[in-house]
């Protein structure tokens, strides 16, 4: 039998290029499948500082600085007439204090373009229907543009589909999100209104008074991402057709409203619901998922990208030691890795459904050494061990979300001995 490939990536996204590019570069020979012709759209527009290093780590980031995306310094949050504002350049030290907001067309392509130059091959138009694991070898059954055939075989699996989720289908590894299910409806637009400079790339995330969030993902090329998160029942209240129900949605929430008055839709929104989902294991005998095809949580911190860079990142570099005859502990060196990181952000994101992020987001004053922490979260660096904002992410959110609260006009005074909402506000770190 005639191993084809080292290993048998399954998607060329963001996952499945950066796992390439590592593997690559290690001096393995990796196959992409790639089941559509790139370009191709995909949504998950806004990236996190974080991605620079992850790319930087691959020698991707030199391809993605010439593209000129506009460049993200940070976030605002809005709620009615409340804003609380994060400027990368005010993270905890080290960190990137910009990155991109990239139309993913064209940024999946730039990625997969590079890493094909660097003499991966990459099979488009292939989609993978079959896997069969072998003692030592895996067989990778392929679907062929013109509806025949053909099988690969591999020493390797690494499953970089997306919500392709191609080995969690084919092994039973899917598990139930502990998410509620959320559904998005977005398009792109043109005729945004702007803010100017440095202000122009930043992401804006706007509470919607009943019960929603949106999102505003500006381009370089002058299109703008919008989009719409709420629970299904949500769309119900306003009109039945996809663009009428946008419009509405957008006129409904003064923080948007102004700034999206003039839009023309590029396309007729889309919608995506239940995204969010679980996984049962990671990896297994010759196969390992990387990416969306492990477990997503949800877009409010733009975290889906920079989890699926590190994770294919750490699962090539796993996967690199074990080819090379290496004794690798899959669960340690990358399930366990990957956990602290989605544990990170999963704090984050039930705070702010169950509202106690918006407290402090939202709170006044804020600490600024508190909210540095925070911002270098958000920022993607959901694994550094110095940051009380990562290693105690739940308690601390708990903590503060306890002491705003007891800050607000009217509520009761702070027990004997117990630290004040004045005090923990100002404090410079926690
Ligand atoms: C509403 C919404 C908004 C989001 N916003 C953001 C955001 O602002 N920022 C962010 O970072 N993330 C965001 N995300 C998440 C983001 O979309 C994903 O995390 C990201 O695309 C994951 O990259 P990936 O490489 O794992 O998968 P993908 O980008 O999905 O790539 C997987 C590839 O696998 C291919 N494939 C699938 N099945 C097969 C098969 N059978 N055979 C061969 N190939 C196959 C697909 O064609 C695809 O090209 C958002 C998600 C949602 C739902």
């Amino acid at each position: 039998m005639v191993i084809e490939s080292d290993v048998v990536i399954i998607g060329a996204g963001p996952a499945g290029a950066v796992a390439a590019a590592e593997l690559r570069r290690e001096g393995f020979r990796p196959l992409v499948v790639e089941k559509l012709r790139f370009p191709r759209f995909v949504i998950g527009e806004s990236l996190l500082p974080h991605t620079m290093d992850l790319l930087q780590a691959v020698d991707l980031l030199d391809a993605v600085e010439q593209r000129g995306y506009l460049r993200k310094h940070g976030a605002l949050f809005r709620r009615g007439d409340e804003i609380c504002e994060f400027d990368f350049a005010n993270q905890l030290q080290g960190g990137w204090d910009y990155t991109f907001q990239v139309p993913r067309a064209d940024f999946d392509k730039v990625l997969a373009d590079t890493v094909a130059a660097r003499g991966v091959e990459i099979l488009y138009g292939h989609g993978v229907s079959t896997v069969r694991f072998a003692a030592d070898h895996a067989e990778v059954g392929l679907d062929l543009p013109d509806g025949g055939r053909r099988n690969v075989t591999t020493r390797f699996v690494l499953d970089c589909s997306g919500y392709g989720r191609v080995l969690p289908r084919l092994l039973d590894l899917e598990a139930p999100s502990t998410l509620p299910v959320r559904e998005s409806l977005f398009t792109h637009v043109t005729g945004d209104l702007r803010p100017a400079g440095r202000e122009e790339g930043k992401i804006w995330i706007c509470v919607h008074p009943r019960d929603a969030w949106t999102w505003i993902i500006p381009f370089s090329n002058g299109i703008t991402s919008i989009g719409v998160v709420a629970r299904p029942d949500f769309y119900r209240q306003f009109a039945a057709d996809p663009e009428a129900q946008l419009r509405e949605i957008v006129a409904s929430d003064s923080n948007i409203a102004g700034r999206l008055r003039n839009v023309q839709m590029v396309f007729p929104p889309r919608r995506i619901a239940g995204y969010s989902c679980g996984i049962k294991r990671l990896f297994g005998p010759r196969f390992a998922l990387a990416g969306n095809a492990t477990e997503f949580l949800d877009p409010v911190f733009s975290s889906g990208v920079t989890l699926a860079m590190a994770s294919a990142l750490r699962a090539a570099q796993v996967l690199g030691r074990e080819l090379r005859g290496e004794q690798v502990d899959w669960q340690t060196d990358y399930a366990d890795y990957l956990e602290r990181g989605v544990a990170t952000f999963r704090a984050y994101i039930d705070a702010w459904y169950d509202q106690r992020l918006p407290a402090i987001l939202f709170a006044a004053p804020r600490s600024p050494g508190v909210m540095r922490q925070i911002c270098s979260v958000l920022a993607g660096y959901a694994w550094d061990t110095d940051n009380p904002y990562v290693t105690r992410a739940q308690r601390a959110l708990q903590a503060l979300a306890a002491v705003v609260g007891s800050a607000r006009p009217g509520a009761p005074a702070a027990p004997p001995g117990g630290v004040t909402a004045a005090r923990l506000l100002a404090t410079k770190s926690s």
